[in-house]
């Protein structure tokens, strides 16, 4: 069944316009001013008028199996649901281990995704977990990145935590080697995907592993940047050398930067706005403050924060939707089958209100998945 989305604002993430797309079969199959159905077998005609349209979103950081376990066996956080994933807006995935990898594993990991896919997600993963030597299914970062198609890199790789392996920068040299020989090997990413934590090194083991070795900076991206004021400050100055910078979603202004404001600092600051992603550490745990209890952390703050985001006047709608779509896409090498509309590329379409910015439709594969902001499609065991 084709379906053609009519007269929509469309953001490739560039503005290219009110347009007509025809998707069919999984795939974009025309963006063009104005598309006759005359000719096709079958259609939906969608009305997008006044509509705002973009690629579905990525999110680089989900703990799909769950994250916590740090208080104990009720702390465990259980597995993710399909609607958890799409009523964000998110069309495709990259799920990961977090701290546990003593009751979780890659490929349980690896197993989830793959159940994801089945219900109508692109998704991937990486190998690995906080600790060091890393949990693979293989034996090897190195294979699991080359052989299995789901994996694109390594991570999420603790530094700058107390609940890191507190590897030396000799170990963090080998990890990389391991990934880029992997990536090669495998014509993958072969990304680094590092979780910063509060420690008081922040991001000094990159700049040290980067100084003392001729890695492309590219390989790396170093997440939750926006955690506190002194990483954000380390993050700008790792952006203005090249280097990837993942803010978190849902972050308050206590300690750290919610990403409203630090995506405005980056914006400001004259480094490339290509290098700067948003993840919603979906599913991973959010520690209690002053005794109170574990929380949760939601993919939908991906979407509320990167909505807060459109509907501000002083950010650019193509900007901030690139944080979510195209700059991804390409860190990922997923481009252009992911991140962009464009002929050829999936039919993974997220069209939002624009009084709003709620969800109108999340189309993926071309199938509808949200409608209303409601999820219509379920998962196996979703209610
Ligand atoms: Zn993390």
């Amino acid at each position: 069944m084709f379906k053609i989305l009519k007269k929509g604002h469309c953001f490739n993430p560039s503005d290219i316009g009110v347009k007509d797309i025809l998707i069919g079969c999984g795939k974009i199959i025309r963006i063009s001013d104005d598309i006759k159905p005359e000719g096709l077998f079958e259609y939906d005609l969608v009305d997008c008028t006044g509509k705002l349209v973009f690629p579905g979103f990525i999110d680089q950081h989900i703990h799909i199996i769950g994250g916590g376990g740090e208080d104990g066996s009720d702390s465990r956080i259980p597995e993710i649901s399909l609607g958890d994933i799409t009523t964000a807006g998110v069309s495709t995935i990259v799920g990961l281990l977090g701290f546990d990898d003593i009751t979780r594993s890659v490929i349980t990991l690896l197993l989830k995704a793959r159940a994801l896919e089945k219900e109508g997600l692109s998704t991937f993963i990486y190998t690995g977990s906080y600790s060091i030597p890393a949990q693979t299914v293989t034996g090897h970062i190195s294979s699991d990145i080359a052989l299995i198609d789901k994996v694109l890199g390594v991570g999420e790789i603790a530094i700058s935590d107390y609940r890191s392996s507190h590897f030396g920068l000799q170990t963090f040299k080998e990890i990389a080697a391991e990934v880029l020989k992997g990536g090669l090997i495998g014509k993958k990413a072969g990304v680094v995907h590092l979780h910063i934590g509060e420690g008081k090194e922040g991001l000094t083991p990159l700049f040290s592993l980067l100084e003392e070795t001729e890695y492309p900076i590219g390989m790396f991206v170093p997440s939750h940047l926006n955690r506190n004021k002194r990483l954000f400050e380390q993050a700008l100055m790792y952006g203005s050398r090249g280097g990837n910078i993942d803010i978190t979603a849902g972050e308050d202004e206590g300690g750290g930067y919610g990403v409203r404001k630090a995506m405005k600092a980056v914006f400001e600051s004259g480094i490339n706005p290509g290098l700067l992603t948003v993840s919603s550490d979906g599913n991973g745990s959010i520690p209690g403050i002053n005794g109170s209890k574990d929380g949760v952390g939601k993919v939908k703050s991906l979407f509320d924060d990167i909505a807060g985001c459109l509907l501000d006047r002083e950010l650019q709608i193509p900007m901030v939707a690139a944080c979510v779509t195209e700059n991804v896409a390409r860190l990922l090498k997923i481009y252009p089958e992911k991140g962009v509309l464009k002929q050829g590329s999936d039919a993974d379409v997220l069209v939002l209100n624009r009084e709003d910015m709620g969800i109108f439709r999340l189309f993926i594969g071309g199938e509808v998945y949200v409608k209303d902001g409601t999820a219509v499609k379920k998962g196996r065991f979703e209610e």
